[in-house]
């Protein structure tokens, strides 16, 4: 075919560029010219495209049919190739976008012009890759390009493979060392950058060895691999979890918190998680195996050395576990350690109480009004532990709320209330008493909360007006709509609510009109400032102003002289809960002190009114 085409004169005096000129005969007509490159370009053993110079495909040679195992019949117009070849809309745009570019570029240049990668759906569904260059014939050939695609799929396998092992395990295919090496040198500079503690756990699994010499390597291969699916079902997204050698994997966690105690108790979590998961049996040819894990624990922030200085303070830290027997996590830091240990040791105690409930007991704040009547009280949980004492909620509700032990607790105090309030209700001195009850996030979106709260005071048979729920803003961080839901609920059955601590959480006053509230609790931080300076005696007007604007009472809490009280009762607060009035304190001391303020009281308002008239 070409020996037929170069017995003519060729059509220009000479090929001047490789590749860009060929040697035709000269006054053919454009279509002549067509027709001869098609016949010469399907004699070529290599894939080609024939395109004009608006990019319009004219001719793919058989070398392009055979290596994508096309036929004519599947291309019945040209011009769709493209999108026989390459399905997706947005990589077709991205490729017949860049080959205009060139085509242009090359029409104008009368070059070949830069190699594009190109991957192609072959006719069986498999993807080549090609990397196509392109040139374009002189203008005499009514701006004609070919493209050669040259077929690099096996190179690019070959790559990935290798990238692949370069970065990757080839057994778990968990990142390797050296993935993990790079992560944590972006994690330590983010943490540098944010202040949050991110936390490093090495897992190295106990007598390893012993299960490959017993079972054999292929089992102790198919352990490595299971430990490597249940570490990734312990984490969330965006954990890295690598498999540094033998035994031994790593879990990298970022920006767990600010606070160092916080960030370890949540990388504590996590390792008992880890330990949970792989405590697990093994379940290989029909036989059950166990194995445990040591987890060694670093937290690294913003004063972390390198890299290597963390890698070796989390080794630290597992040799300490290891030594301190199977199956334990250690933190490399012996204060954390420490605080940890304390951590679990009351957690463990706390679960013995929920169980026993005998240490339990509920004390009673005194609410008292305006002219220093009392007219309830807030119900507060103390726990009487059996070595050290009273325990401070502040101390021993957090570790509930994260154990999940707050829900019998919780409940546990919401019957106790109601049993008061009912008791309450038997005498005249104690029958207008109401009882505010402090409930947490987790009791609250518990799907039976309601009917729990009902059943109590259907089977106390209490007045529900005189049993106040205290929420607080953090709940509302989550499912709004699930708690207003439930609380209108309930509130159409009477029972109240208060916004506790409010001001100190995330307050956004589009929910809060939302929430069939009846009162707002200013946050002791802030009676506390009343007397401090002038911002936060303006915190406190405004939101006085703010619940009488919405039609809610309001109650300060943490009142501890009569000076804030008076302050408060000046700018329109009416209730009032602290120290001045009494401290929390068992029911019959409670009751003692009723009756003790009912006889001193008006003294007290007296001067109150007298003060804020004057
Ligand atoms: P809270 O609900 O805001 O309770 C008020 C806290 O302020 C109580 O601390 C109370 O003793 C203290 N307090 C009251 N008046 C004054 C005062 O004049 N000055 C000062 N400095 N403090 C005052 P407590 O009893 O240690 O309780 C701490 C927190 O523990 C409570 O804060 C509440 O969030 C939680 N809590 C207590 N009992 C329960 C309960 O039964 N369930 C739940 N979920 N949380 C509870
Ligand atoms: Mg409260
Ligand atoms: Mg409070």
């Amino acid at each position: 075919m070409q020996q037929t085409l170069m017995a003519h004169q060729p059509l220009h005096k000479a090929g001047t560029r490789s590749g860009a000129a060929v040697g035709i005969q000269a006054k053919q007509t454009p279509w002549e010219i067509e027709a001869n490159l098609r016949a010469m370009i399907d004699a070529i053993p290599v894939p080609l495209v024939m395109s004009n110079g608006r990019g319009n495909t004219l001719h793919l040679n058989r070398a392009f049919m055979e290596s994508t195992g096309y036929t004519l019949d599947d291309m019945p117009a040209m011009a769709d190739w493209l999108s026989r070849v390459c399905p997706d809309p947005h990589d077709r745009q991205r490729v017949v976008q860049s080959w205009h570019d060139n085509l242009e570029k090359a029409r104008l240049t009368g070059g070949a012009i830069a190699p594009m990668e190109l991957d192609v759906k072959c006719r069986d569904g498999s993807v080549r890759t090609f990397m196509c260059c392109t040139a374009a014939l002189e203008k005499s050939f009514a701006g004609i390009c070919l493209t050669l695609l040259h077929d690099i799929t096996s190179n690019k396998v070959a790559v990935d493979e290798f990238e692949n092992l370069a970065f990757y395990d080839p057994l778990t295919y968990l990142p390797n060392r050296r993935f993990l090496l790079d992560r944590l040198h972006q994690a330590l500079a983010l943490s540098i950058r944010t202040g949050w503690h991110g936390a490093l756990l090495l897992v190295d699994l106990d007598n390893f060895k012993g299960i490959n010499d017993a079972l054999g390597h292929s089992v102790g291969d198919l352990m490595l691999v299971e430990t490597a699916n249940r570490l990734q079902n312990c984490v969330q997204r965006g954990a890295t979890i690598a498999r540094l050698g033998a035994d031994e994997f790593v879990v990298m966690i970022e920006n767990l918190d600010e606070g160092e105690h916080v960030a370890a108790a949540h990388a504590e979590a996590l390792g008992g998680k880890i330990h949970a998961a792989l405590n697990l049996p093994y379940l290989f040819n029909g036989y059950e195996h166990f194995c445990t894990a040591s987890i060694g624990v670093t937290l690294f922030h913003s004063s972390a050395k390198t890299l290597e200085e963390t890698l070796k303070r989390a080794d630290v830290a597992l040799f300490q576990a290891k030594k301190a027997g199977r199956n334990m996590l250690r933190f490399f830091d012996p204060v954390i350690q420490a605080a940890i240990a304390a951590r679990v040791a009351l957690e463990a105690d706390l679960r013995r109480a929920v169980s026993d409930q005998g240490q339990f007991l509920l004390y009673y704040q005194a609410q008292v009004d305006s002219s220093g009547h009392m007219i309830g009280a807030e119900s507060l949980v103390r726990w009487l532990h059996p070595l050290r004492g009273m325990v401070s909620p502040a101390e021993f509700i957090p570790l509930a709320e994260e154990s999940g032990l707050i829900l019998p607790l919780g409940h546990w105090v919401l019957a106790t209330a109601c049993q008061q309030l009912a008791d309450w209700a038997k005498r005249p001195a104690t029958a207008h008493l109401t009882l505010a009850v402090n409930v947490s996030a987790k009791q609250f979106h518990l799907p039976t909360f309601v009917e729990e709260v009902l059943t109590l005071v259907d089977y106390f048979k209490i007045n529900p007006a005189k049993l106040k729920l205290e929420i607080t803003e953090s709940m509302l961080l989550e499912h709004v709509d699930d708690i207003i839901a439930k609380m209108t609920e309930l509130k159409i059955r009477g029972i109240t609510f208060s916004m506790d601590d409010f001001g100190t959480g995330y307050s956004s006053l589009q929910y809060l009109k939302r929430l069939p509230l009846d009162q707002i609790k200013i946050d002791q931080s802030f009676v506390r400032d009343i007397l401090v300076d002038d911002s936060g005696r303006a915190i406190v007007r405004t939101i006085i102003a703010m619940a009488q604007g919405m039609n809610l009472n309001v109650i300060a809490e943490g009142v501890e002289t009569k000076a804030q009280r008076q302050f408060l009762l000046d700018k329109g607060c009416a209730y009032y809960q602290g120290f001045l009035f009494g401290r929390p304190m068992p029911v019959e001391q409670f009751e003692q002190l009723l009756i003790l303020k009912n006889t001193i009281c008006l003294e007290e308002a007296g001067e109150a009114i007298a003060k804020s008239a004057g």
